[in-house]
């Protein structure tokens, strides 16, 4: 159903709020399945207007000094905070999440412009003086020019804010692409930094699907991709991008195992484990979706789990009444696709331990809800155990040792995050030692790496060689010039010799 008032979803292009008639596609409230915006669909016109006005507004920008760009971003950091509320509800609207976990995602996202604040030191280069008689070297940073970031639906501000305020802090130039299922926070964070005082031009956003994505990415007048979002995508975006001459970063899927050893604190393995798989309602490229029971750990793991996936609270995020301990998923055709990978779990031999498919919500009934889920005794030929689920759905494989358990999360072709439960500290070495992931957690179930250091995905979680996040990123957004110096007439003699 359409609500009376569309929220607007305008582009932001030169310092200009556009409203373009284009066809949109449908914003959902997925706590009700009301629509509550429309997208506008860009294409190559309105990405070639916004990559032109961020081209334009590039040299002065560049020229700006790098504390001058960290004084804007601090006071943009102080306007995302004093708005904290009202972006936490408009992520809670068109994402779903519960504002416990809309609240926690924005922090991460200021670490990020927190981060970001830092770029006088973050831009500091290299020098040797006398690298031959009389000749000094030098590496300074300086920016690229025009960089595009291309985001996913299911963190509709902490993934924007991974990118753009670091790559604006390096004196680069931005366009944004968000999710055309989570458009408006993105609008709302391009409002906040307008008022922060951002030159005309600096940050540009454009709405679109694919063909908007494609514009983007092969555009001469772009030097940069930063993306997020499933691995397919990703490997297209780092394929036609680099062909096109560009430098890309393009995160993707992932498939995350969380061993549990037999010799592991339970209750508090329990606890970590339901967060990391059932935590925004497993729409995270960090969940834990795979339980990896070792040895004798299995039945009372299970149990315990189902206890706990029993106890979670479903409901609507889009109201802060009374907040619930899951939301919705994204819409109602991601969520009939987590269904029927359930489904195809249960007819390939599976057991379902708990079944979150009955799930509904009284006053909702066309909300996008289901509960969470627990499918045991998962092997790794079925569908389910080798496609991303990307749902309140939690997979228990039982392994004989920790060897299997490593294998087995080896021969995953993702390699985002894993994580080990036990209290052998030669265990965790092991595990950390040999598994193939690029972010490990010892005791730990979500190891989201925070914004000074990259966020490490391996194989087909990731394709580029610089990371986002961290000191990888500034070099992500900069490149390097090393300037050889010789000054001819030095006559003052060797001031050393007493
Ligand atoms: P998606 O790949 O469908 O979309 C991501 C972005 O790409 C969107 O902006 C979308 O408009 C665009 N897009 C979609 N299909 C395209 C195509 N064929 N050509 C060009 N552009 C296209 O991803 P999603 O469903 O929005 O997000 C969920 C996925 O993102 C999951 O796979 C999740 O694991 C991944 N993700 C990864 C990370 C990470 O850091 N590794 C973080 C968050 C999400």
């Amino acid at each position: 159903m359409k609500s009376a008032h569309l929220v607007p979803c305008p582009f932001y292009v030169g310092g200009e709020w556009l409203r373009p008639k284009l066809v949109g596609t449908p914003v959902y409230n997925p706590s009700t399945g009301d629509v509550i915006a429309e997208c506008p669909v860009g294409g190559a016109s309105e990405v070639n207007a916004a990559v032109e006005a961020a081209a334009a507004a590039f040299p002065a920008w560049r020229d700006t000094p790098a504390i001058e760009r960290a004084r804007l971003l601090f006071r943009y950091r102080h306007l995302v905070e004093e708005n904290f509320d009202h972006l936490c509800s408009s992520i809670s609207l068109e994402h779903g999440k519960t504002l416990v976990e809309s609240r926690g995602s924005l922090y991460r996202g200021m670490e990020n412009i927190e981060y970001a604040c830092g770029a006088p030191t973050l831009l500091f280069g290299d020098t040797l003086e006398n690298i031959a008689r009389n000749v000094d070297c030098e590496t300074t940073l300086q920016p690229l020019g025009v960089c595009v970031g291309i985001t996913p639906f299911n963190f509709p501000a902490m993934v924007p804010l991974w990118m753009f305020p670091l790559a604006i802090a390096c004196g680069n130039t931005f366009v944004l692409k968000p999710s055309e299922k989570v458009p408006l926070t993105a609008v709302l964070l391009a409002e906040l930094i307008e008022k922060a005082g951002l030159p005309k031009g600096v940050l540009n956003v454009v709405h679109g699907g694919r063909e908007c994505v494609e514009a983007l990415i092969t555009h001469p007048k772009v030097s940069a991709v930063s993306f997020v979002g499933s691995s397919p995508v990703a490997r297209y975006i780092h394929e036609t991008g680099t062909k096109s001459g560009k430098r890309v970063q393009a995160n993707g899927g992932a498939k995350n195992y969380i061993v549990v050893m037999p010799d592991a604190d339970l209750p508090r393995s329990v606890e970590a484990l339901a967060t990391a798989a059932f935590g925004c309602a497993g729409e995270r490229c960090m969940a834990g979706s795979t339980a990896l029971a070792v040895g004798g750990a299995a039945d009372a793991l299970v149990t315990q789990l189902v206890d706990a996936a029993r106890s979670i609270k479903v409901g609507r995020t889009d109201t802060s009444m009374s907040q619930p301990d899951m939301g919705p998923l994204v819409t109602a055709e991601h969520r009939d696709r987590v269904r029927g990978l359930v489904e195809s779990g249960e007819r390939e031999g599976a057991t379902l331990a708990c079944d979150g498919r009955g799930t509904s919500v009284a006053d909702a009934p066309n909300g996008f809800y289901l509960g969470a889920t627990i499918v045991d005794n998962v092997r790794e030929t079925m569908t389910l155990a080798r496609e991303e689920v990307f749902g309140p759905v939690l997979n228990v494989m039982r392994m004989e040792d920790l060897g299997q358990a490593i294998e087995t999360a080896n021969r995953s072709s993702y390699g985002n995050g894993a994580s080990i439960f036990t209290s052998s500290g030669a265990a965790a070495r092991e595990f950390k030692h040999r598994v193939k992931a690029g972010m490990v957690g010892i005791n730990v179930g979500v190891p989201a790496t925070m914004a000074m250091f990259p966020f490490t995905g391996w194989g087909a979680s990731f394709y580029g060689d610089l990371h986002i996040q961290g000191r990888e990123a500034v070099q992500f957004y900069t490149q390097q010039k090393t300037t050889t110096t010789r000054w001819f007439g030095g006559t003052v003699g060797d001031v050393w010799r007493k």
